[in-house]
């Protein structure tokens, strides 16, 4: 708790879409977030080296407006933003478009300043986002894609980095855990309930380092907000305050404190959420 009595937040799934010709609206942003409590936002930032503008979009799910550089080379910017903005952004890699990159080319941008990483399990044209498989898009085996997605869980497992990984418990359980027994030190948050409740319900039962948080569920929980206060309340030290909001978009942000703060949870139960849990997660 913050000494006015306000309460922290931190949000730790935003993502950038941003660049330096929206400096103005992003500075407004944060200076209202402040003003709301906001003391951290995770922002995932994308590198593209190789693929064109038509490539890109088959990885991007509908419904983002992208104002940043029309190739996603976001991380200039996002490091631009998180100086001037003291440290209050937090930004991490998106590796969905590193596919086939060397290791070095990862370890060089953690040295310009990143401090997580953040990837999508995109096996095959199936999955919950309705975007194109990565294997697909870079015209790679299946099984060269789970080498890589490995070695990019060994990076920050070894680094302690913390990892925001995009995957459907229900269609993937088997690949989940998988990759958890594997790396059981990783700090990992598996975003959005993992698509599943009932199926991501066993993956927070057997691995005590999975986290998850609520961005893109405002709809579905304010559909059902007595069986989501129920999920959050039993698994209250896991659950994370995230909003897969964009950088320029402050008020999604708002509206996702308003509806954290509409379940009535206890007030030990929302700190966890807005704060407690997002402070282990991020390290
Ligand atoms: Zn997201």
């Amino acid at each position: 708790m913050a000494e006015s009595g306000a309460q922290e937040i931190i949000d730790v799934h935003c993502h950038c879409f941003t660049g330096s010709g929206q400096t103005e609206i992003v500075n407004r942003g944060l200076a209202r977030l402040r003003q709301a409590g906001v003391k951290q936002l995770a922002v995932m930032g994308l590198v593209n080296p190789e693929l064109d503008e038509q490539q890109v979009w088959q990885l991007i799910p509908e419904g983002f407006e992208n104002l940043g550089d029309p190739l996603f080379n976001e991380a200039d910017d996002l490091l631009d933003f998180t100086r001037q903005s003291d440290d209050m952004l937090f930004p991490m890699l998106d590796t969905r478009m590193l596919h086939g990159q060397s290791q070095t080319v990862i370890e060089q941008l953690f040295h310009l300043g990143f401090r997580g990483i953040k990837g999508l399990y995109l096996p095959d044209e199936a999955n919950d986002l309705q975007i194109s498989s990565i294997p697909a898009t870079f015209g790679i085996s299946r099984k060269e894609y789970l080498r890589h997605t490995w070695e990019i869980f060994a990076f920050a497992e070894k680094n302690e980095l913390p990892v925001l990984y995009h995957m459907d418990a229900s269609r993937y359980g088997d690949m989940m855990c998988a990759i958890l027994d594997d790396f059981p030190r990783l700090r990992i948050n598996i975003p959005h309930f993992g698509i599943s409740r009932k199926a991501f319900s066993k993956i927070l039962d057997r691995y005590p380092n999975v986290f998850t948080d609520i961005a893109y569920m405002r709809p579905h929980i304010q559909n059902n907000p007595a069986s989501y206060a129920d999920f959050i309340n039993h698994y209250s030290t896991r659950i994370c305050f995230g909003t897969d909001a964009l950088l320029y978009q402050a008020d999604i942000i708002l509206d996702y404190i308003e509806l954290v703060r509409s379940l009535k949870l206890s007030q030990e139960v929302e700190n966890l959420i807005f704060s407690g849990n997002p402070q282990r997660f991020l390290g």
